[in-house]
């Protein structure tokens, strides 16, 4: 299965390691052929290189949309060395194979992210460096295709061992890395168009990525796992810059993320919010008067599950908090940015990672979320559902105060970011009970009140602090027990979307406690 690479059409906008490649192709015997930017680098650095341009006997044109889309180039890469019909039909037309096609795209990717205008996303669509990349992975039986400067070591240190031939498992390899790239290239085009023709239609998305990172392992050490990007420029876990500690696990992305879009929901403009993540459900959330105080307030809500958290910020990282964070084992912390004092802070602890970003997600931009079923996939818009002040309906005898409809607007947004069935206890922006990812919304109501019930005793308080609290359920109450098991918890207002069955009897039951409550018409189910 060894073929010799006598042949080689270098094509890349990226010129990195171009010349090296040259040469040690060169000093192979390797003839080189090239595209004009590639031809030109190679011949100034004093090496052999014959332009496509003569080869095709066509000029480059149409501001190089028309350069390699020939039949002598695709005839080259896509001929079986091995069919007599196909030997002959080079021989006839006079057309060289190319046993090895260096090709890097036009950085489409890049000049959406620099913000190009339309015309110019337009024009840096790459044309014949995909059909080309196709043409010779199709013939990867006898022809090498590397669309990524990290393989020409791969191909060269081939060549060195096998006298200038590389093996079928090698071009294999490159030839399945080189659809991956069309693919992801395509993917690309394909969701920028999407955004900028904004259409409303329902969409043929097709879905891809770029590798970011080999992780270690996935959710649990016995799974292989990695991340993509999808190009988005925005401020999340995949653009921010990670200044200290170990790489980041699966976990740890996938709770980071959770965690700031959680605290992105409170708008820095009212002030500083912290997040504290654990398995992707938040362990405390909470405003302060300074992010210090936010940080005490969330960490109160579970002093328990917060050890070994993912802390999240809606404003620069200080001093202070840094050193009240380092106090207890944290996996990670985000923040739109920290102070170099707070860096030093957290340079002593070596396991902590501090990703920093320059500024945080916009919690009304749009998206797709996927979901892996078994044959298959689920894509949904973002849940960007809002409710305002504007948008509450008070169902029952008593009204809330405006400080309960502050609690209560609180927990509703938390609510959103806590695994179905949520139900969210706050007292003074902070909350102050949990319960996610019940399989009723009663037991939801329990375990939050029973968290509650254990801080106090933690924290030597007189009692639980969802007495006098405002509670959130991410969706209706089917019946009145989870709403009395929050009254008895010592909620005194309570809010939910409504639209049970039952909301009379529920309504009644609110009435009958002398609690309020309000409708928001809008659920927020998280699986
Ligand atoms: P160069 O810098 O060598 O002039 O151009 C290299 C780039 O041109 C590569 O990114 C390659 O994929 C691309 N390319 C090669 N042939 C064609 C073609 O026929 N049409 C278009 N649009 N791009 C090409």
């Amino acid at each position: 299965d060894l073929h010799p690479i006598r042949r080689a059409l270098l094509s890349v906008s990226d010129k990195t390691g171009l010349i090296d490649l040259g040469k040690a192709l060169a000093g192979h015997g390797v003839e080189l052929l090239s595209t004009g930017g590639s031809a030109k680098a190679l011949r100034d650095a004093g090496l052999d290189v014959k332009d496509v341009a003569d080869v095709t006997g066509f000029p480059e044109m149409m501001d190089g949309r028309v350069k390699t889309l020939h039949p002598v180039v695709h005839g080259g890469l896509l001929a079986r060395r091995d069919l007599d019909g196909h030997v002959a039909a080079m021989k006839e037309h006079n057309i060289g194979g190319i046993d090895l096609l260096v090709v890097n795209l036009y950085p489409f990717e890049e000049t959406v992210a620099k913000g190009a205008d339309f015309d110019t996303c337009i024009e840096n669509i790459d044309i014949g460096g995909p059909a080309m990349i196709r043409s010779a992975a199709k013939n990867h039986a006898f022809v090498n295709v590397v669309t990524d400067v990290v393989d020409y070591a791969a191909v060269l240190a081939e060549m060195d061992a096998n006298g200038g031939q590389t093996t079928l498992g090698l071009r294999q390899r490159l030839a399945q890395t080189a659809y991956a790239r069309t693919a992801a290239y395509d993917t690309a085009v394909s969701t920028w168009m999407a955004k900028a023709i904004d259409t409303s239609e329902p969409r043929r998305r097709s879905f891809g990525g770029t590798l970011a990172q080999s992780l270690r392992y996935g959710e649990n050490p016995h799974q292989t796992a990695s991340f993509y990007t999808d190009g988005t420029e925005s401020p999340g876990v995949a653009t921010a810059v990670q200044h200290q500690g170990k790489e980041l696990s699966y976990n740890n992305i996938n709770d980071t993320d959770a965690a700031f879009e959680l605290v992105a929901e409170f708008d820095p403009a009212d002030g500083p919010a912290v997040a504290i993540i654990k398995h992707a459900n938040p362990s405390g959330v909470a405003r302060g008067a300074t992010l210090l105080d936010a940080y005490k307030n969330a960490f109160d809500c579970d002093r328990t599950s917060a050890f070994g958290g993912i802390v999240a910020l809606n404003q620069p990282l200080d001093e202070a908090t840094a050193k009240e964070i380092s106090g207890i084992f944290t996996e990670v912390v985000i923040a739109p940015g920290a102070s170099d004092a707070a860096k030093s802070v957290f340079a002593a602890k070596k396991n902590l990672r501090l990703l920093t970003t320059d500024g945080l997600p916009d919690p009304k931009a749009g998206g797709l979320t996927y979901r892996q079923v078994a044959g298959g996939m689920l894509v949904q818009d973002k849940d960007v559902g809002f409710v305002g002040l504007d948008d509450l309906k008070v169902v029952t005898k008593v009204a809330p105060t405006d400080d309960q409809m502050a609690d209560l607007l609180f927990a509703w947004k938390v609510a959103k970011h806590v695994k179905s069935n949520a139900i969210v206890y706050v007292k003074d922006k902070a909350t102050v009970g949990v319960g996610a990812g019940q399989m009723s919304r009663l037991d939801s109501a329990l375990i939050a009140a029973k968290k509650a019930e254990r801080m106090a005793e933690a924290m030597d308080l007189p009692e639980p602090l969802t007495k006098g609290s405002a509670v959130a359920s991410d969706a209706f109450f089917p019946f009145a027990d989870g709403l009395l098991e929050a009254v008895a918890a010592g909620a005194t207002c309570v809010i939910q979307p409504g639209g049970s069955m039952r909301d009379d009897e529920v309504i009644a039951a609110a009435d009958d406690a002398g609690i309020a409550m309000v409708f928001t018409g809008m659920r927020h189910f998280r699986h």
